[in-house]
């Protein structure tokens, strides 16, 4: 149950003054339905009105404050005309403009002969002072409402700044205090104020500096923020580790006719890994663990392996795959691995109905199948394994964690194996797995050609598509990625219909497209064809960007490059450079480019090093864009910056983990006023895994 301290918070926005029926739906879209959610909406600027010069001496395009007498209304010969009031001061005249005014307001609140604070920005007009639209007409004695320094939100249509304004403050003004959850020595060493005053601080900039992520008040409710990301991941984590796991111990014999099959012999980080794997599997408690690993470093194998020692301690194991090329792709790579070892593989997938559905299902059940590869069509109802023991779920970033921590508490005593090629940097890693233990291939298979990235602009398209005609001469497969049309999947395949359609052109009728709205058979045909020897160019959507795998394909042309997230690009270029042969990667961009534009691309072209993007790309865009948060599965958080404070991110981990070694219920002092802080941040679901949560 939400503490009762919190109630005043967790209100629809509707119920603040000043967010009537018109504008509450609007507010909810750009912030949030309740009034929590307005705490988290950050000024990024502010608007200082202390500045109270004399009229004769008001500098242009300044906002200021003045205090004027009224002295006469000047409406306007018609309505397109402005209503002008004229003003003073002891040192000069301010005309007020107004258009489209109502009259009878104007003369109530600014009547002939009164005093009146006027607040708005300075404009210079035909030798004279005037302010059009002032924000603010008030009483003399409201003086001190008015000289303050105003923060700025972001807005949307309909809503203006004094609406938001208002809205914000009434929303922190019902903020109560709260029972500190910081441990008090790090509170002191911070040099923190609690967190109700940080609040107030933070909608209450009185410099730029107190805007900026760096800020003392943006620190602690940002620690605060990732301290609740951080205990419930392991909470989360905790309860998952509860379930009892099982021992699975296999006699190696069906691993060592695997190896032994191989055509090339074990990198250390794969020996490593799998190592890892297999003694997380033979605890008693569950595993959670992830295989992380660039595209083409290998995972395949290693999760094969992994498989492999659960059938041989008489278990099943799974394999789940983002989508259906995919999971048809790793049922032929893995039949032919397995194969000396005489395993037995099934595949499921949306596609399979009726009786074939029906089939596989009763040989699963029945034990008949040892590894089953499919998609999320594994874990749907009706899908009942005789004896399922591993998981292992090739993410490729497409799966949330939602998701995932929903899988894995349907379990059995299921083991889980995450595989993704993602590189995520460690702290984008912490806020989406907390502390899931992390097998990591950092050396590639030897043999690898570097592949040769050049970025050029799409004014050189017509000398890409020749040398792109050449390369297809000279025998080589050739991708082409269509850029990214904003938000429309529709515009997407438009594009690359045209472009399908011109290259087809100039290079022949070698020449595929494959896009997201085909049918699964019709894709599978398209890339078989590439992969065999009936096409040479492939024109694509970003479908390809996962998994596919056509080695002898050596160039690959990605179009409008700047519209990609860089992960997605290194994916992408992943596509190439998997056999010996050289392989070239022309990035090209639409312009003008911006500088950051620029840099992204460069780093693309100077390293291959997925971490290194990644990293790189954090620095330079923030965490939010980095990977396409939706996309990812990762969270967005609403005042912590990672870029900005990363090593908060690792102190809240560290912070998380003493917390519930101590405490693992969360029922002492400060325990309770964890859930409260866990509350606050709408984390209600992990506090219900507690013991009397
Ligand atoms: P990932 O799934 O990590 O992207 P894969 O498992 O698909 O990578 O492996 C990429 C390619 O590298 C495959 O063609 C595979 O046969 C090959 N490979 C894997 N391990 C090794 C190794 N130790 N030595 C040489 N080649 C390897
Ligand atoms: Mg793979």
């Amino acid at each position: 149950m939400r503490p009762e301290l919190l109630y005043p918070l967790f209100v629809p926005v509707g119920s603040l003054p000043g967010l009537g029926p018109r504008l509450a739906p609007l507010v909810e879209k750009l912030v949030g339905p309740q009034a929590v959610d307005l705490l988290w909406h950050l000024p990024y600027a502010l608007v200082d009105r202390r500045f109270m010069p004399p009229l004769a001496n008001a500098p242009e395009g300044r906002v200021a404050t003045f205090k004027v007498r009224v002295d006469q209304h000047a409406p306007g010969e018609n309505s397109r005309r402005p209503y002008r009031v004229l003003c003073s001061d002891d040192s000069g005249f301010l005309t007020l403009v107004f258009f489209h005014a109502k009259a009878d307001w104007l003369e109530k609140s600014l009547p002939v002969g009164s005093l009146r604070i006027v607040s708005g920005t300075v404009e210079h007009f035909n030798g004279g002072i005037q302010m059009t639209h002032p924000d603010h007409i008030v009483a003399e004695d409201k003086l001190d409402e008015v000289m303050t320094v105003e923060p700025v939100y972001p807005l949307t249509a309909g809503v203006t700044g004094k609406v938001m304004v208002k809205a914000v403050r009434a929303a922190v003004a019902r903020a109560p205090e709260l029972p500190e959850w910081l441990d008090a020595a790090y509170l002191d060493r911070q040099g923190w104020d609690t967190w109700r005053t940080a609040l107030g601080k933070l909608h209450a900039p009185a410099s730029e500096a107190e805007l900026s992520a760096d800020s003392p008040a943006r620190r602690r409710l940002a620690y605060d923020e990732l301290l609740a990301n951080q205990l419930a991941l392991t909470l989360v984590r905790a309860s998952m580790k509860k379930l009892a796991g099982r021992v699975i111990e296999g006699d190696g014999a069906l691993r060592a006719k695997i190896v032994a099959g191989l055509p090339y012999r074990l990198t250390g980080a794969q020996t490593r890994s799998l190592a890892e794997i297999e003694a997380d599997m033979a605890e008693p408690s569950r595993m959670l663990r992830m295989l992380q690993g660039d595209v083409g470093a290998g995972k395949t194998v290693v999760a094969l392996l992994a498989m492999a020692a659960a059938v041989e301690s008489g278990a099943q194991a799974a394999l789940m795959a983002p989508t259906e090329i995919l999971a048809r792709q790793h049922l032929a790579t893995l039949e032919k691995l397995a194969a000396p070892a005489g395993l037995r593989l099934g595949l499921l997938t949306g596609r399979d109905k009726g009786k074939a559905r029906q089939a596989v299902l009763d040989s699963l059940a029945a034990g008949e199948i040892d590894i089953l590869v499919g998609t999320h069509a594994l874990f749907q109802d009706g899908v009942e394994f005789r004896d399922l023991a591993l998981a292992v779920i090739d993410e490729q970033h497409r799966f949330g964690v939602h998701q995932r921590l929903e899988l894995a508490s349907k379990g059995r005593a299921v083991d889980m194996l995450v595989m993704t090629a993602t590189p995520i940097p460690r702290t984008l890693m912490l806020t989406a797995y907390g502390d899931m233990d992390v097998s990591r291939l950092d050396e590639k298979p030897p043999g690898r050609t570097p592949i040769d990235t050049r970025v050029l602009p799409l004014a050189r398209l017509d000398e890409v598509v020749g040398g792109v005609k050449r390369a297809i001469d000279g025998g080589a497969k050739v991708y082409w990625v269509c850029p990214l049309v904003e938000e429309s999947e529709k515009s997407d395949l438009a594009a690359a219909e045209d472009r399908h359609r011109e290259l087809a052109g100039i290079v022949g009728p070698r020449t595929g497209l494959v896009h997201g709205r085909m049918k699964g058979p019709q894709k599978d045909a398209v890339m078989a064809a590439f992969a065999g020897n009936d096409l040479d160019l492939l024109v694509a959507t970003t479908v390809i960007e996962v998994g596919v795998d056509v080695p002898s394909a050596t160039v690959m042309v990605i179009e409008h490059a700047e519209r990609f997230g860089l992960a997605q690009l290194h994916q992408l270029r992943g596509r190439i450079g998997r056999g010996s042969a050289r392989s070239t990667c022309l990035l090209l961009y639409g312009g003008p480019l911006s500088e950051t534009g620029k840099a992204r691309l460069n780093i693309m072209r100077d390293t291959e090093d997925g971490f290194r993007i990644a990293e790189e790309d954090l620095k330079l865009r923030g965490a939010g864009e980095l990977l396409g948060t939706r996309q990812s599965g990762l969270p967005e958080f609403k005042l912590a910056d990672l870029a900005a404070h990363g090593e908060l991110l690792a102190t809240a981990r560290d912070d998380a983990r003493l917390i519930l070694e101590t405490d693992p219920d969360l029922q002492g002092k400060r325990g309770a006023a964890l859930r409260t802080l866990l509350y606050l941040f709408a984390r209600d679901s992990v506090v219900k895994t507690l013991r009397s949560g």
